[in-house]
């Protein structure tokens, strides 16, 4: 008999589990519980449940976390689910593809937890949508097929190892936390499951790099894994010779041969990035100016930061067709407000450079666009919010392709306007100041 055939009781009614949707529910209930002790709820801002089906472990869940969001593609169960937890202001139900969510409303939570028994059918998209930079994410506890967590959790010396252990290792630390057997689903489904555990990988321990260009090596690199890479790989510059030779690996070395941290160095390689991580210098010049913002001299950066002297900084919100604001992840490199969210693109501006210039160049060197020119929306007085800059806030329409400087950006994601209010009412902690202020004199423009 087709073990998808057999109906099960949700309230009132009988479904029958749906093989597309890798319907297979759980049924111990002390391994649930377990399950959703490790994204440890307790107090949580925010919990974030994908397929809970009959609510195996929302049942553990609830109470628990100060918000809990259910995400169920099957129409039936998130209408059963809905009439169940109805009466709790604290559950929502959204019957939505996961694999297709908007994740941009929770970064106003700051903290947001992610569990779920992946359905099988759907496991790689719904990964790679909770776990692709940029993302709120903060932590993620996941069950899935044995084989799938294996290949998350491989280190270079383990058989599992290939492209999946890259695309993922390189942003996040995973854990293999337990081994499922089939016997605790109904239905069975006919292979092991895992739970495997996602934390986002510490900045700076690794040297920065361009995650495109690594994923696009990756996928080449491991596209025919038991060849050897000279053979299957784009010409680096300078040679394959020079690379391997720079690596120190052999000139017929294969994908998997190189760990996580070499293929980290093989993309700065093609990259052309030779020199260490070194952040930003403390000798450049800047115009220093008066109150009235007129030029007085010039200091290196450092003296100027360190005396707080009044200087000049353009910000440029980048808007698409949709009027939507790009917003930038500054690197953990900064010397001044790292890892804090900003405008599209900042900077000071050079020695003699203009306002409009400098605007147009900070465009092109940190998101990798050239326009024409920005227009001017505001001018925000150097005040100690703006580190003493006084600043001049440009927009520029743009909706194509970026490419952000990895050492300026950790990453960037479109925000409507309504989901950057929200955000910066609830949480002005994670964004530089610079970029309130701008903000504010964009919203009252
Ligand atoms: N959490 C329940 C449990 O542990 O018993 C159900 C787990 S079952 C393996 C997978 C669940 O994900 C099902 O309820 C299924 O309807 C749901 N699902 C399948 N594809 C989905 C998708 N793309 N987005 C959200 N939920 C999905």
């Amino acid at each position: 008999m087709n073990t998808h055939s057999r109906s099960r009781r949700i309230g009132s009614t009988h479904v029958t589990p749906k093989k597309s949707l890798g319907q297979n529910f759980l049924v111990d209930a002390e391994l649930s519980r377990w399950i959703t002790d490790q994204i440890q709820p307790d107090d949580a801002p925010v919990i974030v449940e994908i397929g809970p089906g009959l609510g195996a472990l929302t049942e553990h869940l609830v109470g628990r976390p100060r918000e809990l969001i259910l995400i169920e593609k099957d129409t039936r169960l998130a209408s059963s689910l809905l009439e169940r937890f109805s009466a709790d202001g604290a559950i929502s139900v959204r019957n939505e593809d996961a694999s297709d969510m908007d994740l941009r409303s929770l970064y106003r939570y700051g903290d947001v937890r992610v569990v779920g028994n992946l359905p099988y059918s759907m496991g790689g998209e719904i990964l790679k949508r909770v776990l692709t930079a940029p993302t709120p994410v903060t932590c993620a506890v996941f069950m899935l097929q044995k084989e799938v967590c294996n290949r998350l959790c491989a280190r270079q010396e383990d058989d599992a190892y290939g492209g999946l252990s890259l695309l993922v290792q390189k942003d996040w630390d995973v854990d293999l936390l337990m081994i499922v057997p089939p016997e605790v689903f109904n239905p069975k489904p006919k292979v092991d499951s895992a739970i495997v555990r996602f934390t986002p990988r510490k900045p700076g321990t690794l040297p920065v790099f361009d995650r495109a260009v690594f994923d696009r090596l990756v996928k080449v690199g491991f596209s025919q894994r038991r060849k050897q890479m000279k053979n299957l790989m784009p010409e680096p510059p300078g040679g394959w010779a020079a690379l391997v030779e720079h690596l120190g690996v052999p000139v017929s070395v294969r994908a998997e041969e190189l760990t996580l941290a070499k293929w980290v160095d093989l993309t700065r390689w093609y990259e052309g990035r030779k020199e260490q991580d070194r952040g930003q210098g403390a000798t450049e010049l800047f115009d220093v100016v008066n109150e009235q913002n007129e030029v007085t001299g010039q200091k290196p950066r450092g003296e100027v930061h360190a005396e707080g002297l009044r200087h000049r900084a353009v910000h440029v919100f980048v808007v698409n067709k949709r009027r939507q604001v790009y917003l930038q992840k500054r690197s953990h490199l900064k010397d001044v407000h790292p890892l804090t969210w900003d405008s599209s693109a900042s900077g000071h501006l050079d020695v003699g450079e203009s306002y409009a210039d400098c605007a147009v160049r900070e465009v092109r060197e940190e998101l990798g666009i050239e326009v024409p020119a920005t227009q001017k929306v505001a001018d925000i007085p150097a005040t100690e919010r703006t580190g003493m800059e006084f600043v001049e806030l440009h927009t520029a329409e743009h909706g194509g392709p970026m490419r952000y400087a990895p050492d300026e950006i950790e990453c960037g994601e479109w925000f409507s306007p309504e989901q950057i209010d929200e955000w910066v009412s609830a949480r002005p902690e994670d964004f530089a100041t610079g970029f309130l202020e701008c903000w504010k004199a964009w919203k009252s423009r």
